[in-house]
């Protein structure tokens, strides 16, 4: 690779903008602090929805029985059972099966993707063991988490109100995604109640609180991204209903629709944006999540092809491809150690059938991969930042011991090391050392699935 190229690669990264600079991350921060005030001040006040979740009690150990989650928000859904033990039982068991959406049905008619994931869950409950034990006379009761964003009328029911990550099925909008399940599941002959409808990341909390009960925050980022969090019931001016006895409500934030002056949007992510299926919407989400940064780090990639020659003479065809570079291809680029970058050669091979690129173009695109993931988990952090302003807990009061625990879960969470270590390490960054050592993220491994079952369990039909 030529000098030019070399200088085009360094424009191309600040283009990216290399670093979201320390005060970028306090003014995002800020940015959300404030939208999540106006969210919950009115209906619409705010890109943020707030979304009131129903959830006014986090479990507390004392679930029992058996229940099912049906887990649907990417590509693909989870079925899960558990058997759950009561105080001190925790998880007795549990049996999960995955299964993928076809990418058709993702962009279909309501009742295809429905009676698809109804078929699903008619097979996975056709093989429940002995294991479980459903009490005579009793129906299975079901906790579905569906990851879009939901309008709440009540914990069981809920009007779609868009599609986001890659999902476009119209006559779905508008509609009550409980009964759209509810009447799947009869033609399938499924016989289930659903017991609690909750997004993934209320799930999250709610199976991040089963196991640690300083779970206040909950945030995924997976293909897409969002997060939840226990809010004061007084401190929601747009709800208008019974304070619940707790004192408390989970919010739903829809944090993926941010959008604030401060974010660092480079002409790669306008161009991104105006293309996606969902133009204008869910910026921060593409700033930051799974299904985006792969994308974002092909389209520089294919400006310096243009523009100075990166993989020689001609731009390669495949690099023209939308969405061709995924998030795991990138990660495992990111996180090449060999020596000739080995892994980055190979990918770049198999899937832009670009072949025998020198080892300085490689380290380019390692280069690349590490802007884009850093820029995403910086700005994630200031995120996280932002909703432990909003409660209070990004300082500490004298002799204060309070820990706040955040439950983290998702793909690219789990996966990307570099993006996770990241996202972390900032977060520690932003705060005051003091306050830093009271901040924890915690993996809470599918705690959305085993959430689910466990909202399903406090808010079943026969207690
Ligand atoms: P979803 O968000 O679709 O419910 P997940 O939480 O499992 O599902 O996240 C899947 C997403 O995580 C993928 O779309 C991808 O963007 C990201 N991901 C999965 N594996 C990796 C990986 N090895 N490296 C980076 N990102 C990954
Ligand atoms: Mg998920």
């Amino acid at each position: 690779m030529g000098k030019v190229a070399v200088t085009a690669a360094v424009i191309g990264g600040a283009a990216v903008c290399a670093a979201v600079a320390l005060v970028v991350r306090h003014q995002v921060a800020d940015a959300m602090t404030v939208e999540m005030h106006a969210g919950l001040a009115s209906e619409g006040g705010s890109k943020l929805k707030m979304l009131i979740s129903y959830v006014d009690n986090l479990p507390t150990g004392a679930e029992e029985g058996v229940y099912y989650a049906l887990d649907l928000g990417g590509t693909n859904f989870r079925v899960l059972r558990v058997q759950l033990g009561g105080t001190n039982g925790g998880v007795v068991d549990q049996e999960f099966a995955e299964v993928s959406i076809p990418p058709n049905l993702m962009v279909g008619t309501s009742q295809e993707l429905f009676d698809y994931i109804a078929a699903e869950l008619a097979k996975f409950v056709a093989q429940e063991g002995d294991k479980f034990q459903l009490p005579l006379g009793r129906k299975r009761e079901l906790g579905f988490t569906f990851s879009f964003p939901v309008m709440q009328n009540s914990i069981v029911s809920g009007t779609l109100m868009r599609w986001t990550k890659g999902f476009s099925i119209d006559d779905a909008v508008g509609k009550d995604v409980v009964a759209e399940l509810s009447s799947a599941m009869e033609r399938q002959g499924v016989e289930m109640h659903v017991s609690a409808l909750v997004n993934d990341t209320v799930g999250t909390l709610a199976g991040g609180r089963y196991t640690n009960k300083d779970v206040v925050v909950a945030v995924i980022m997976g293909t897409g991204t969002n997060a939840a969090y226990v809010e004061r019931s007084q401190a929601i001016p747009k709800w208008h209903g019974p304070q619940p006895e707790s004192g408390e409500m989970v919010i739903n934030m829809e944090w993926g629709n941010f959008r604030s002056s401060h974010l660092p949007l480079t002409e790669y992510d306008h161009a991104l944006d105006a293309e996606s299926l969902n133009p204008g919407e869910q910026i921060f989400e593409k700033l930051t999540s799974g299904m985006y940064l792969g994308e974002i780090v092909r389209r520089v990639l294919c400006r310096m092809a243009e523009e100075s020659a990166l993989f020689g003479d001609t731009v390669p065809p495949k690099l023209r491809i939308p969405f061709i570079l995924r998030t795991p291809d990138m990660s495992a680029m990111h996180h090449d150690t060999s020596y000739d970058l080995k892994v980055v050669g190979n990918k770049l091979k198999d899937i832009l059938e670009i072949s025998n690129t020198s080892l300085k173009v490689r380290k380019v695109v390692v280069e690349l991969c590490n802007i884009v993931a850093t820029r995403g988990a910086r700005l994630a952090a200031a995120g996280i930042l932002g909703i432990l302003k909003k409660l209070g807990r990004d300082t500490l009061r004298d002799g204060e011991t309070q820990r706040t625990v955040i439950a983290m879960d998702g793909g690219l969470y789990e996966h990307y090391t570099a993006y996770r270590e990241c996202l972390e390490s900032t977060l520690k960054e932003l705060l005051d050392d003091e306050v830093a050592e009271h901040i924890f993220c915690e993996h809470s491994n599918d705690g959305s699935g085993i959430g689910a079952a466990l909202l399903a369990a406090s808010h079943s039909w026969y207690v």
